[in-house]
């Protein structure tokens, strides 16, 4: 039977139920992930959309960016708590918001061009300077 995980944003007004089904997981260097979590890097992963949905609060969904691609953040805290890519057929889950923990695991690190500075990377996992 498919686990199913719960994620969270900060303030718990929206809650998103993804499987345990991630086909990738990596560790995205670039300025606007770095930017939309204001962290050293967006640990992100990837799954097909429709094994992903908002459980509860999608009142608060505070929606940025064009369709198909955006962002789904909460209204009212701020949280990322998915990226719609590949023209709207996955989903890219802030792990950091995620309740239960996922089987997967960030299997890399890309856009290491974009790092910054002030940030070492110490972990012996593979690195691309875009994407891989
Ligand atoms: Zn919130
Ligand atoms: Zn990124």
């Amino acid at each position: 039977m498919t686990r199913i995980l719960t994620g969270q944003c900060r303030c718990r007004a929206v809650t998103y139920e993804a499987a345990d089904e991630f086909a990738y997981a990596v560790n995205c260097h670039c300025s606007n992930c770095r930017r939309t979590t204001g962290s050293a890097f967006k640990p992100l992963a990837g799954i097909a959309i429709e094994k992903i949905k908002i459980a509860a609060g999608s009142e608060n969904l505070m929606v940025y960016g064009d369709e198909p691609d955006n962002y789904l953040h909460c209204g009212k805290c701020g949280s990322l708590l998915y990226a719609v890519v590949k023209n709207g057929t996955y989903a890219h889950v802030t792990m950091g918001t995620l309740v239960d923990t996922p089987s997967i695991r960030p299997t890399h690190h890309v856009f290491v061009g974009s790092k910054a500075e002030w940030f070492e990377i110490t972990d012996d996992l593979p690195q691309y300077d875009e994407s891989d």
